[in-house]
This record gives C-alpha cells, structure tokens and sequence, in this order.
C-alpha cells in the first residue's frame, strides 16, 4: 500500500465511524482495512465485525474482551484460531462452541485450511497468559474485508510476511526469535498503545523484583504468628500474574483468590500458579482482589474480615500510569539519547512510594506495571526489525494522533537506514 492509498484507508475508517452500520447486513459494523490482512482471507481480533466478507479464518492474539469483542456462545461465522490458552480461555468464559475453536502450537508453522496456502507461526507476545503475535506468511489471493482499497498483488506469485503483534511488551526475545530474526517483514500491525515518549516505564523483571523485595521487608518488619501482614494485588482481568507469583514466593505463602477467578487462573495450564491457589483466604498471605478494591477506606475493612490472622495490609496497584518519566524524554530528543537516558535508569522497591492515604496498617502501592510496551522498548523493537511498513492498531481513532504515531514511525525507519549494523544491546535476555 503506497502512503497516498493508505491515507484514503484511513480516511474510510474515519469515515465509517459515522455510519458504522451496514444496511441489510444485520447491522453490521464495516471492518477497519487493519482488521484484516492485506490480499489474505484473514481476520484478526476483529469478532464485533460479524460475518467479514471473504474471510475464512478468524483469529484471537489473546483472550481480553477489548480483542474478543462478540466472541459467544453463539458465534457461527467460521473458524477461530489461538493459542491453547486463549481457547481454554474463550471456551470457559464465554462459552463459545468448542467446534469452532482450533488451538495452534507455539512457534511452529502451521499452515492454516481454506486460506490459500498462509502459514502462521504463534510467538509468546509477553502480554497476558496465552497472549501471542501471529507471524503470517503467504500469497495474496483474495480482495477481503471491507475496504474499498484493491492489492495489485492479488494472484500473484510474491510472498509476504506480516507480523500482527496483538498487544503484546517488546523484548529482546522477539527479535531473536528464529521465525523473526532476519525475515523482512512487509507488515507489522503494531500495538500503538504507549507510542508517545511520555510513556517511559520500567521494565516488567525490575518491578517484578521491586515488589516482591518491598512486600518482604514491610512483612519481615512485623512478624510475628498473632500479627501477619497480608499483601493484596489488584487486577481486572487475565494478566499482572507474574506479581503474584513473585510475591507469593517471596514470602513463602500461598494465593488466595475466589472460586471464579481461580477457575480462570486454572486455564492457563500454570503449574507453578495452580500450586500456589488455595480456597482458603486465611491460609493465602497474598490475595488477589478487583482492582477497584485495592484502596485504602476499601482495604481497611476488608482486612478487618480476617482480624487475627492478619492486622495490616500491603496493596499493590499495577497500571501502567503511576510512573513519572525521568526529564527530557520530548520529542525533540535524538533517539539513542532516549534510548541510553532509560538504560541508565533501574527500579527498585525504594521507588515504590505509599498513596497519601497510606497508613501504617493499611498501605497502598502504585506499581508502574504495563504488560503494554513502553515507548522505549516499542523503538528499540522496530529498529532492531527488517520492516517495509508499520501499521499502528491502537489510538487510531484521532487524526491528530496518528500523524503523531507516524512521525516516529518515519523516524525509526530513518534510524534503520542510517546505520543497518546499529544493534541496541539489551540489558538482559527479557528487556532493552
Ligand atoms: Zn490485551
């Protein structure tokens, strides 16, 4: 798609979002031209759309309801393609015909039936459990969707490479993984979500690390067998389970969570997870608990439930917004001036700070935890890939910030050209 064509697409989806519903096809939404892979009979995440036309093959990155949007019980518009998880996953929670739902092998490629011959290989994408990127591979053979935009390379011979990211936290392990490495990729869908460089947070290991140190000494502070401190983390939905299980195992105690979280946790075939579950709030010293629970007036009561085997409590809050990036991270900066300001920065649990309602009982922690990636490791993923194009799939809906997001974009791809042996060296195998 050359910049003129893909500025018309874009122009199609603004315009879509004023008559989103398509007349004499049961109200159908029109599916934006990101949705569905350019000159292929494939869908992806794009469940609210019904019955795409030309499509034959419906797939879901990861199991978060934004993603699997009128995904049911009484979905019959053709097959569904995951990973295992997510099909333990759509199956218990949403109850969606088992027959429809074709789990596929990590890191394997798979070509997949009635596509004309596309094989996709599945990459853990470091987001939530069962999470994936989808690495495409394959003809066009087909005008699907609903764009008006006509690939010219329909029927022929050329193969392309797309790489749908879903959502996922770039690291280091996706560009060395063998079916990325090296490969031009014509596409990459990209999650978009934190491409702004006010997003800067720390990587997922050093938070991690930092809570489950903080939660050891706040409970190595006050043992005693009368006087436990119970460490509670919030979460909405799938995902932040690496917190639990760190903080679980910091301090030698078991997860207490209720039966229907814990049914959801037991989908995630987690061995280490599911032995760490107990139905027993009082056994667990570390509770998972909504989100919207982990304050201080909420946790103080809900502590009080359990008063002599707990007298205080710890919360940990993780979003991805409680961080304050370190001075001159602006759009003005050079790139490896970002890059080498963040790598110079660690986090430790001194950096997590109580809320001001925080008392010496009940204390409650913002963690900036993101199983999004920052801006940081979103650049250092595009620059260390072979790329034609990148197509953003998250903050599309304004004009104003898609310009922005294509303005790094363009930088990026500057970067690349300027020096094609400039490698960014990792700080560990997990993060830049
Ligand atoms: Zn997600």
């Amino acid at each position: 798609m050359t910049s003129r064509k893909e500025i018309e697409a874009w122009n199609e989806v603004d315009a879509t979002e004023n008559i989103p519903k398509l007349p004499g096809q049961g109200g159908r939404r029109r599916a934006p031209f990101y949705k569905v892979l350019q000159g292929m009979p494939i869908a992806v995440d794009a469940f609210r759309y019904g019955a795409i036309p030309g499509i034959t093959a419906y797939f879901l990155t990861h199991a978060h309801s934004d993603h699997y949007t009128s995904l049911s019980s009484s979905w019959k518009n053709g097959p569904v393609y995951c990973s295992e998880v997510t099909a333990n996953l759509v199956i218990h929670m949403l109850s969606v015909d088992p027959k429809w739902v074709h789990p596929l092998p990590m890191d394997t490629p798979t070509v997949i039936p009635d596509t004309g011959g596309v094989a996709v290989t599945l990459i853990e994408a470091n987001h939530c459990p069962g999470s994936c990127l989808l690495l495409f591979e394959g003809p066009q053979t087909v005008h699907a969707g609903d764009s008006a935009f006509k690939s010219p390379f329909v029927g022929s011979s050329k193969m392309f490479r797309y790489l749908h990211c879903g959502d996922f936290r770039a690291s280091p392990r996706h560009v060395s993984h063998p079916a990325i490495k090296r490969k031009p990729l014509d596409h990459i869908y990209m999650d978009t979500t934190y491409l702004n460089p006010k997003y800067i947070f720390p990587p997922q290991a050093q938070v991690i690390d930092a809570c489950a140190e903080l939660a050891k000494r706040i409970a190595a502070g006050k043992f005693s067998p009368q006087a436990r401190t119970l460490v509670v983390v919030g979460t909405y939905s799938i995902g932040k389970e690496r917190i639990v299980k760190a903080v679980a195992q910091a301090l030698q105690t078991k997860v207490y969570c209720d039966p229907r979280k814990a049914a959801i946790l037991r989908c995630q075939s987690d061995q280490q997870l599911d032995d760490l579950i107990t139905s027993d709030p009082l056994e667990g010293g570390v509770h998972l608990l909504p989100l919207g629970l982990v304050a201080s007036d909420k946790l103080e009561s809900y502590v009080q439930r359990f008063k002599g085997t707990f007298s205080r409590v710890v919360g940990f809050r993780p979003t991805g917004w409680t961080f304050t990036p370190p001075p001159g991270s602006n759009s003005s900066v050079a790139i490896q001036t970002i890059i080498s300001r963040c790598q110079g920065y660690s986090f430790t649990y001194n950096d997590l700070r109580p809320s001001q309602k925080s008392s010496y009982d009940v204390q409650v922690f913002g963690v900036p935890y993101s199983e999004h990636s920052s801006f940081l490791e979103l650049t250092c993923f595009a620059i260390s890939c072979d790329w034609a194009k990148i197509i953003p799939t998250v903050n599309v809906e304004h004009k104003g910030t898609r310009v922005k997001m294509a303005q790094w974009i363009e930088r990026w791809a500057a970067e690349k050209k300027r020096g094609s042996t400039y490698v960014i060296q990792p700080r560990t195998d997990d993060y830049w």
